[in-house]
C-alpha cells in the first residue's frame, strides 16, 4: 500500500514527497479510515510507529479552509517536548496548506501565547495545564473544537493530569470527535475511555506485532506474591546468567514493595523506577542499569516506555498484565538488535485470564516450566490476595483500591470543590484591618457624639 491509496490531496502528497515518505506505516493505514469516518478512536501505539502522521493525515485531509479565528483541532500532549515535536511535524506536513498552527506549554510567558492565540489559529497543540489557563482567561475560545486528539494518554494519567483533562472536557463542545493514543493500556486509560468516549473503535499496532523469534518466552505458575518473591530470589542468585534483568510490575505500590523485598538480598544491585520517583532519580537508575552498575531494574509499564537498553538478558513479568499489549511492550525490551533474550512470566491462578489474552494475541502458547523444587512455596498472603469478606450492603463505605477506576471521573471540578467561605471581599478586608470588619451600626458615630 502507498499513500496514493489513501486518496489524500496534492498539497499533502507534495509534503510527503518532500519528506521522502511513500508507504504508510500500519498505524497510519489502520487509523486513516476510522478517523476520516468521524468515529471516536483509541490507538494503541508507541512513539516510532508513525502515529503522529496517523492522526494528522486524515484530520488535515478533511480540514476545510476557514477564516474564523477559533481553533478547530486540539491536540493535547503531556510534555513540552512533545508539543515542540508535534508542532514540527505539523509544520512539515502542512508546508503546502494554508493552515494556522500554534504550540503552547507551561513554564513560559503566557502573555506572548495570548497574543499568538488572538491572531487566530486552526490547530492548537498544548499541554493540559497551559491550555486550561488560556481557556479560562477567555482569550482562547474552545467552542469550535471539532476534533480532540490526546496523545500519550497513559503518561498523562500517570503524571496526574486526570483532573485537568476532565476540566478541559467540561469546556469543550459535546459534539466532537475524540482520538486518543496510548502506548499501554492501563485501568485508568480504560476508565477514561468508558466514561468519555462514544463507542470508540480500537486499533492496535502492538496487536499485530508477533513476538521476535530471538526472544525465548517461558512462564511459571506461581500461587501468590511471596512465592513469586522466593522464585525471583532463586533465579536472581544466578548472577552469570541473569546479568541484566528488567522486572515489570503493574503498579507503583508493587514496585516499591518488590524493591524492598529484593533489597535485603541484592542490596546494591537493584534499582527501581516509577512515576513517583523524581526525574533525576529515574535517570540515574536507568543510567546505572544501562552501564551495568546495577544488575536489576524494577519498573512499571509506563516508566519503561520505549526504554532502549542493550543486552537485557531477561525481562521478568512479575505480574501478568491484564492488557496483552503491555506484555508485548515489556518483552520487546529484550532481544534487541538481534541479540538473544529471555522473557519469563509469573502467573497466579487469578492471572490466568490475562495469560489467556496474551496467548490469544500472539496466537501461540507460552511454554510452562516446572516450579523449581528447592524454592519455598509460601502460604502467606498479602492484603490484596486475601479473600474478600462478604459485607452487608453498606453504601457509605468507600472502596479503597489503588487500581479501581471508581467514581474518579465524576468528581467535582476544582472550581466546584471550593467551600463557600463568605466571598473574597471579607478576606480582603480582614487582611487589611487584621480582623473581620463588620459593616456595623451606621448611626454609631452620631449616637456617640450626642452623648
Ligand atoms: P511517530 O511515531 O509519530 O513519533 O513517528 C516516528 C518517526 O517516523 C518520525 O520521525 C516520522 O517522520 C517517521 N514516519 C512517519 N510516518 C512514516 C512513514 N510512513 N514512513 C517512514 N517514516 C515515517
Amino acid at each position: 500500500m502507498t499513500f496514493r491509496d489513501l486518496n489524500l490531496n496534492t498539497p499533502l502528497y507534495n509534503a510527503l514527497d518532500d519528506l521522502g515518505l511513500t508507504n504508510p506505516t500500519p498505524i497510519q493505514e489502520q487509523s486513516f479510515n476510522v478517523i476520516s469516518s468521524g468515529a471516536d478512536m483509541i490507538g494503541i501505539a508507541q512513539t516510532g510507529t508513525g502515529k503522529t502522521f496517523g492522526f494528522l493525515l486524515p484530520i488535515l485531509k478533511n480540514l476545510k479552509f476557514s477564516k474564523q479565528d477559533n481553533p478547530r483541532v486540539l491536540i493535547l500532549v503531556p510534555t513540552r517536548e512533545l508539543v515542540v515535536q508535534i508542532t514540527d511535524e505539523l509544520e512539515k506536513i502542512t508546508k503546502y496548506i494554508n493552515v494556522r498552527i500554534l504550540g503552547v506549554y507551561g513554564g513560559t510567558n503566557i502573555n506572548t501565547q495570548k497574543q499568538a492565540v488572538a491572531k487566530g489559529l486552526d490547530i492548537l497543540v498544548a499541554t493540559p495545564g497551559r491550555l486550561y489557563d488560556l481557556a479560562v482567561s477567555r482569550v482562547l475560545q474552545l467552542k469550535s473544537i471539532q476534533k480532540l486528539v490526546i496523545d500519550e494518554v497513559d503518561v498523562m494519567l500517570d503524571l496526574g493530569f486526570r483532573h485537568q483533562l476532565i476540566n478541559i472536557f467540561d469546556i469543550l463542545p459535546e459534539r466532537r470527535q475524540n482520538i486518543m493514543f496510548s502506548a499501554t493500556m492501563t485501568h485508568d486509560v480504560d476508565a477514561m475511555i468508558n466514561t468519555f468516549f462514544v463507542n470508540p473503535q480500537r486499533i492496535s499496532v502492538a496487536a499485530s506485532g508477533t513476538p521476535l523469534d530471538n526472544i525465548l518466552q517461558q512462564r511459571y505458575d506461581v500461587p501468590n506474591y511471596y512465592t513469586k518473591v522466593n522464585l525471583l530470589n532463586h533465579l536472581l542468585n544466578d548472577k552469570e546468567d541473569y546479568n541484566k534483568v528488567l522486572i515489570f510490575v503493574a503498579f507503583k505500590r508493587m514496585a516499591d514493595r518488590l524493591f524492598e523485598a529484593l533489597e535485603t538480598t541484592f542490596n546494591d544491585e537493584c534499582c527501581v523506577i516509577h512515576s513517583n520517583k523524581t526525574q533525576n532519580y529515574r535517570l540515574r537508575s536507568i543510567e546505572q542499569f544501562r552501564r551495568g552498575d546495577n544488575r536489576i531494574l524494577i519498573a512499571t509499564d509506563v516508566m519503561a516506555r520505549g526504554l532502549d537498553i542493550d543486552n537485557i538478558s531477561h525481562v521478568i513479568n512479575f505480574d501478568t498484565p491484564d492488557f496483552p499489549e503491555n506484555y508485548m511492550h515489556r518483552i520487546g525490551r529484550t532481544g534487541r538488535a538481534e541479540k538473544e533474550g529471555v522473557s519469563l512470566l509469573f502467573s497466579t491462578e487469578k492471572e490466568q485470564k490475562g495469560l489467556q489474552l496474551i496467548e490469544e494475541l500472539m496466537q501461540m502458547k507460552i511454554p510452562l516450566i516446572d516450579f523449581p523444587e528447592d524454592v519455598e512455596v509460601s502460604t502467606e498472603l498479602i492484603e490484596e490476595e486475601l479473600p474478600k469478606i462478604k459485607e452487608h450492603y453498606n453504601p457509605t463505605k468507600r472502596k479503597f483500591d489503588e487500581d479501581a477506576p471508581g467514581p474518579a471521573f465524576h468528581e467535582k471540578s476544582e472550581k466546584n470543590k471550593k467551600e463557600n467561605l463568605g466571598g473574597s471581599y471579607k478576606f480582603k478586608i480582614a487582611a487589611k484591618y487584621k480582623k473581620p470588619k463588620t459593616r456595623g451600626d451606621k448611626n454609631y458615630n452620631k449616637r456617640n457624639k450626642r452623648k
